[in-house]
């Protein structure tokens, strides 16, 4: 698959409005739209890669960094403690519907085992 955009790029660039919790460099973290449980953020890295299948060796710090994102935001959120969810969704069997790799970070809410 292309390295294509998709709104996420658009998110990163904030040529559409999001409510983005951090931004650096590397990582973009902003609120979903459409979200699935009390607190829902997406984070992504910046640079484009379409699906868990794309990643490469050079993506390892940034793929580590997504997670202590997760870490800090959970704690700010205040669900650090209560738990949450990190979920990667990749192509059709995952439910991936945007073609950047992003993390969920899901909490405020007990969930679920095994994903439906
Ligand atoms: P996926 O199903 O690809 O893992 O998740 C994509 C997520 O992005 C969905 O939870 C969806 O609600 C969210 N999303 C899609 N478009 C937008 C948008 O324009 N803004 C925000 N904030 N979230 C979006």
């Amino acid at each position: 698959m292309m390295n294509e955009e998709t709104i996420f790029s658009k998110i990163i660039r904030k040529e559409i409005p999001a409510d983005i919790l951090f931004q650096d460099e590397r990582v973009t973290a902003f609120r979903d739209i459409n979200p699935q449980a009390p607190t829902h953020i997406v984070i992504i890295p910046n640079k484009i890669i379409p699906t868990v299948n794309d990643v490469t060796p050079e993506d390892e710090a940034v793929l580590g960094y997504l997670l202590i994102v997760a870490a800090q935001i959970a704690k700010q959120e205040g669900i650090a403690e209560n738990g949450y969810r990190l979920i990667i969704n990749c192509n059709r069997h995952g439910g991936q519907e945007v073609f950047h790799l992003h993390m969920h970070l899901l909490g405020g809410r007990g969930m679920g085992w095994p994903p439906g």
